[in-house]
């Protein structure tokens, strides 16, 4: 087809050229006495997307799958009591790998376009007098349902019952397109890839850890071998990498940086909330629903939205797939079918996202769910024109 393909969904997402550019060069030699200099660049800027001032963060060639491991196995000891809430795919995945790897995980249900609920964190850890309970385990962002959890207030939940149990949080599509205080949330453990707010393609796993959780590496007794932290921290103490590093992929982080860093990152959440505020106003155009329960927890980084009963939301991304050049993010588990999801962050603006709702209209009209060709357009750019 001529023209661009729109790649709408929650990441990987678009490319931009000048990431691309950089990212297109010759292999260097990762042992030489001038590789250093890319490491710290890297390592010294991450902190900042994510308003760290204390603590590390680590880069591996992985993803954010790799990353929840990555904080497990360095933090918590063997059969470790773990409490996870769970609303969503993202978040049961979390759940799945801490129990492959022989962690004990609590888990709190909370239906699934709904968010982590403080008040229930409070009370599990509270009845936890021994103190068993290691790690609370947050998905900040939910990718499969469009929504925010509160990580401020669960950190105050986790204080309120006075738990020393450390707080690792998934930020894989929140970091780097939503606001992420790593510091003033109290979060002890954050992961990302490097697919969607970067504006990369995967390759790269991204983890943050606070002194606290740094304290833990050394003394923590589970087996661990690519992801021991020990042999990374030794070596990029020195600006190197314990094996052979993804080089393009830590150019393009570099560039990355610089990109979100000119931006700043208040403005970069700023935009993501813009744009969101347009793609609601345009689903509430359609008179169609959000899989968010509320709109306080919508996400500024994808809107889910709901088909009507009766018709397949699979349907709705396969037309827009095969007639119109787009591609939507699907229903996952039990939303199969039920949901499609529009991507909003990383490298994309207003007019991208204006085409992206037009051939959202256009899809869904053609699947037989009637909207108004033109309103869900015309609502989102009332809400984006620079005098409204
Ligand atoms: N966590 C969240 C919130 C995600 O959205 C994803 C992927 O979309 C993952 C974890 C898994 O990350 P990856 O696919 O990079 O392994």
């Amino acid at each position: 087809m001529a023209g661009r393909h729109f790649l709408q969904i929650p990441g990987p997402t678009p490319v931009p050229d000048r990431l691309l550019r950089v990212m297109h060069r010759a292999m260097e030699d990762h042992r030489s006495s001038a590789f250093p200099a890319l490491t710290r660049s890297i390592l010294s800027r991450l902190p900042q997307v994510v308003q760290q001032t204390k603590g590390e963060p680590f880069v591996f060639p992985a993803t954010g799958t790799a990353m929840w491991e990555a904080a497990l196995v360095n933090t918590v000891n063997p059969g470790g009591r773990l409490l996870a809430v769970r609303f969503g795919q993202f978040s049961h995945l979390f759940i799945q790998t801490a129990r492959a790897l022989g962690y004990q995980v609590d888990v709190i249900e909370e239906p699934w376009g709904d968010v982590a609920d403080p008040a229930r964190i409070e009370a599990a850890l509270a009845a936890d007098t021994a103190h068993e309970i290691q790690g609370v385990l947050l998905v900040h962002n939910e990718t499969a349902t469009g929504v925010t959890s509160d990580v401020a207030a669960v950190r105050a939940a986790i204080d309120r019952a006075k738990h020393p149990a450390l707080l690792l949080v998934d930020g894989v599509s929140s970091i780097a397109s939503l606001e992420f205080q790593f510091d003033a949330w109290g979060v002890d453990c954050a992961i990302t890839g490097t697919q969607k707010g970067f504006m990369l393609p995967a390759g790269l796993g991204i983890l943050y850890l606070s002194e606290k959780a740094l304290a833990r590496v050394d003394s923590c007794t589970m087996p661990r071998a690519y992801f021991d932290l020990r042999a990374m921290r030794a070596n990029n103490a020195q600006g190197y990498f314990p094996s052979t590093p993804a080089l393009s992929l830590l150019f393009g982080l570099d560039e990355a940086l610089t990109m979100l860093l000119e931006e700043g990152m208040d403005a970069v959440a700023a935009r993501h909330r813009l744009l969101a505020n347009g793609v609601r106003a345009a689903v509430n155009a359609w008179g169609l629903r959000q899989c968010a329960k509320r709109p306080e927890i919508a996400s500024n980084s994808l809107t889910a939205v709901m088909v009507p009963e009766g018709h397949d939301a699979r349907r709705v991304i396969e037309i827009a797939f095969t007639r119109y050049d787009m591609s939507l993010g699907s229903g996952l588990n039990e939303l199969a079918g039920k949901v499609f999801r529009i991507g909003h962050l990383g490298d994309t603006n207003r007019l991208t996202l204006a085409g992206a709702l037009a051939g959202v209209e256009m899809a869904l009209c053609d699947a037989g769910i009637p909207v108004t060709l033109g309103s869900g357009v015309g609502a989102a750019l009332q809400q984006w024109r620079v005098s409204a």
